[in-house]
């Protein structure tokens, strides 16, 4: 199984690599540029190679790169409408750097504007920046449907995946989200999976983020909790790292936790195996 955490950015590629390597993880995710802003770091070829070395050579899964969250595709404003998705175009070129890799972003909220133009602007950004074939896939994260956030529900990430209609995107399944999002995988994960299934195709999922949440059931908040010490609880995770619809996707823990902790919930996930 590949898992990981979330990995500060800021030293490059190759160190990433090297404290993944130090606290068990063989994937990881990081903010392709500051999460609350839109600065990206300076472009380092020869890290990138050294972390693509270093990746094949201690067997990793695919990484889990993460778009900013101030990037929202369908704001209503048109000029940071146009500045969001130059940002996703020049993240899938940057992603050329580390290839055969994952992108994964927040669909975006539509702020009043309806969700069928939130999703049609994110459709749009989205082929504009996968037409240069970057080798990247994209990944639509599921969400806890917060305010006017599109993909909260899987019939709006199935929508923009019907819109757009690239073989380079998927979707990336938070555990949080879709519980607070109102999908009920503490008591029929089974469920919950086939209606995934049914509505996107089991075969368009291609990550997961490891989050507990500390909010009740359909509570569409979105607030992060160590596993096990939330509510979807430790029983869940077990059946989460066994379901064989799940096996061999990368795992990545966005749990309130410094490396220490990451390093301890990492090795409590492969305790959960059987
Ligand atoms: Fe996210
Ligand atoms: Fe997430
Ligand atoms: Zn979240």
């Amino acid at each position: 199984m590949y898992f990981g955490c979330h990995l500060s950015a800021s030293g490059g590629y190759a160190a990433m690599v090297e404290t993944a390597i130090s606290i068990g993880a063989n994937t990881f995710a990081y903010f392709t540029r500051n999460p609350r802003g839109s600065k990206a770091k300076k472009e380092d070829p020869a890290d990138a190679e050294k972390a693509v070395k270093l990746l094949e050579d201690n067997g990793f899964g695919k990484l889990v790169a993460h778009g900013a969250y101030t990037m929202n595709l369908c704001t209503a404003d048109p000029e940071a409408r146009a500045f969001a998705a130059e940002v996703l175009e020049d993240d899938l070129r940057r992603m050329a750097a580390v290839p055969g890799n994952f992108y994964n972003f927040h669909p975006g909220s539509h702020v009043g504007q309806g969700v069928d133009t939130g999703i049609s602007y994110i459709s749009e950004a989205l082929k504009k920046a996968l037409r240069h074939g970057y080798p990247v896939t994209v990944l639509l994260e599921t969400m806890a449907g917060k305010g006017s956030e599109i993909g909260g529900q899987f019939r709006e990430l199935k929508a923009i995946l019907d819109a757009v209609g690239s073989d380079s995107l998927g979707v990336c399944l938070d555990t949080c989200h879709v519980y607070d999002g109102g999908y009920d995988i503490v008591n029929n994960l089974d469920g919950v999976l086939a209606e995934f299934d049914r509505v996107i195709g089991l075969d368009r999922l291609y990550a997961l983020h490891l989050n507990d949440s500390k909010n009740p059931f359909a509570s569409h908040k979105d607030r992060h909790e160590c596993l096990g010490q939330g509510s979807l609880g430790l029983e869940t995770f077990r059946r989460i790292v066994n379901h064989p619809a799940l096996k061999d996707k990368p795992m990545i823990l966005e749990t309130p936790n410094e490396l220490p902790g990451y390093q301890k919930e990492i090795a409590l996930l492969r305790s959960l195996e059987s």
